[in-house]
């Protein structure tokens, strides 16, 4: 680290700046939104300030005469931009006494430089380059912009005002800072960071209340929390921005088998990592056990992540852990996935639905479909509906039987969509009357069957012979 990265109380006194046109104006800017002082020397006389409201120019002293015999008396910090030798003239002076100088895009004569700036009040990120590279800068500063709330200022200022008072009330350091944790990473955080900051005083007024917390033996304020995150099909750049937040804040990890190990990598380093699903074949350790697990790490004050492939409100049991969870009185929280549908949907371009083609989707799990019987077809004729099968693979046969018997036609589009979003990842696609075959083509699962005149739309599709052999009648109809 070439530069330390500090923040500089601007109200402590007047800053100095020499220099002219839009480099200064861009500097004056900045200094304004910090609250600062400026005394401006305008080396080329122009003293207009477009885009500067007037209550801020307000804090702009004109000074006049040579800038390179400027007082520096009570200054603190000395900025020159496009003030050329009179600006590196003053800056000498201004090292020689040891004030902050800084002389734009010039390092030689600088002793600090600005950093790209993510403003979002009292939470205000710095990002340097060590003035190599400010396009770099830039693409950093977008990419966290990105990523903090944008209410996250108003959760520090809200923390802020009520530090003293909860400070007196819990002396003890580990306790506050589970509650101030509590605080951010619960309904009362949630409800800041979504703009409504009387439901957070109110809840806080309410937590802050139950004297309860005061004693180190205190549950409502040790509680742990059990996060249900969905974790996507296995490419590990689609978790949400929340699943990962909730994934390096983890205490434990309990993982489906199903979660690929990439996405297993991104959990905080000292979590621990638990598998708890089943496989194909291989039980588990059960539903209620799992559900113990998740009640008894959040009851020991934990922070626990169930982590399931998908999303875990599709066919992934959330409703069930939700529902214990909700009878044992722990708090818990939701981050949904990109279920393995559309994940297949994104990487084979399968559109689900197709403008006055395909009205309809079905998700559907053929797990125990070991023949047709098992399922009722007679609601998957529609010709307009995508139907897409989750397990499916070993029931294959048995679709095939049922969706012929209840009228669908043999050439409908299939394709089975194996391993998607992960390095061998792979598809097949074909009609219905081969749709076993595809499945062994593919060669291993996890995979998910989609049926319907869309596939026809899909890259491989449209890539094979199918596409000459099989005129697209979707696109014939339009
Ligand atoms: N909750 C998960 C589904 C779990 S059920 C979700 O939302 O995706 C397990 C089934 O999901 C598998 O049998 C398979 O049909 C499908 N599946 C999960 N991950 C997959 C992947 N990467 N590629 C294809 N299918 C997948």
């Amino acid at each position: 680290m070439k530069w330390l990265p500090l923040f500089l109380d601007m109200r402590r006194g007047p800053v100095l700046l020499v220099g002219a046109g839009e480099a200064v104006r861009s500097k004056l800017r900045i200094l304004l939104a910090a609250g600062a002082r400026v005394r401006w020397y305008p080396t080329d006389n122009d003293r207009s300030l477009p885009g500067i409201a007037a209550g801020d120019s307000a804090r702009i002293e004109f000074a006049e005469g040579d800038a390179v015999a400027a007082d520096l008396d009570g200054v603190i910090a000395v900025l020159c931009a496009g003030a050329g030798d009179a600006g590196i003239a003053l800056a000498a002076r201004a090292r020689a006494i040891g004030l902050p100088v800084n002389v734009m895009d010039d390092l030689d004569h600088s002793t600090f430089i600005f950093p790209a700036i993510v403003d979002r009040g009292d939470v205000v990120v710095a990002i340097g380059t060590g003035g190599t590279s400010p396009v770099v800068a830039r693409r950093v500063r977008e990419r966290i912009e990105a990523m903090l709330p944008s209410r996250i200022g108003e959760l520090a200022s809200f923390i802020g005002r009520r530090r003293k008072a909860i400070h007196a009330r819990v002396p003890e350091f580990a306790l506050r800072r589970r509650f101030w944790e509590r605080v951010v990473d619960g309904p009362i955080g949630a409800a800041v960071l979504a703009g409504r900051p009387r439901d957070a005083e109110m809840a806080i007024e309410a937590i802050a209340d139950a004297s309860a917390f005061a004693g180190a033996a205190s549950p409502s304020c040790v509680d742990g929390t059990v996060t249900l995150v969905g974790a996507g099909p296995g490419d590990p750049d689609l978790l949400t921005v929340k699943a990962l937040r909730a994934l390096q804040d983890a205490d434990v990890v309990f993982y489906d088998e199903l979660v690929s190990p990439e996405i297993l990598d991104r959990a905080r380093r000292d979590a621990a990592r638990v598998p708890v699903g089943r496989r194909v074949g291989k039980p588990g350790i059960g539903q209620d056990a799992v559900n113990r697990l998740l009640i008894d790490a959040a009851r020991a004050g934990r922070r626990a992540v169930r982590l399931k492939g998908g999303d875990a409100f599709v066919f992934g049991r959330g409703g069930e852990e939700v529902a214990a969870l909700r009878a044992a009185g722990v708090a818990y929280s939701v981050i949904p996935g990109i279920t393995a549908a559309l994940g297949a949907a994104a990487e084979f371009e399968v559109p689900l639905t197709y403008r006055n083609e395909a009205r309809r989707v079905t998700f559907l799990t053929a797990h125990k479909a070991t023949d047709a019987a098992d399922v009722d077809w007679s609601a998957l004729t529609d010709l307009e509906m995508t139907v897409v099968v989750y397990m499916g693979m070993t029931a294959a046969p048995a679709i095939r039987a049922g969706l012929l018997a209840a009228g669908r036609s043999p050439h409908t589009p299939v394709g089975v969509f194996a391993r998607v979003t992960r390095p061998d990842s792979r598809a097949a696609v074909g009609v219905l009357e081969d749709l076993p075959e595809l499945v062994r083509q593919i060669d291993g699962g996890p995979a998910i069957l989609v049926i319907g005149d869309v596939v026809a739309h899909s890259a491989p599709w449209c890539a094979s012979h199918l596409a000459q052999t099989r005129p697209n009648i979707l696109m014939a109809a339009e």
